[in-house]
């Protein structure tokens, strides 16, 4: 018998504030935690500093965009 996945909801909130806002936060929290590339030099250590602040530790490339994600959508 195949052991069952455990869901990647439960990060951070354990049995809190109900299964829909845990969807919700986990599905910002894994987009925000994800590899980026550096648009200027390429470095994988690209990330945000602040809310809708993203900036590379090596070249200190820094770029003001989404707050959760970097490419955000075009309206
Ligand atoms: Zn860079």
């Amino acid at each position: 018998m195949a052991r069952s996945k455990i869901k990647k909801s439960l990060i951070g909130l354990h049995q809190k504030y109900g299964a829909t806002l845990r969807g919700r936060y986990t599905k910002s929290y894994l987009t925000l935690k994800q590899k980026r590339k550096c648009p200027k030099c390429g470095s994988r250590r690209f990330r945000r500093t602040a809310l809708g602040i993203w900036s590379c530790p090596k070249c200190q490339h820094i770029v003001a965009s989404g707050a959760y994600n970097f490419v955000t959508k075009k309206v």
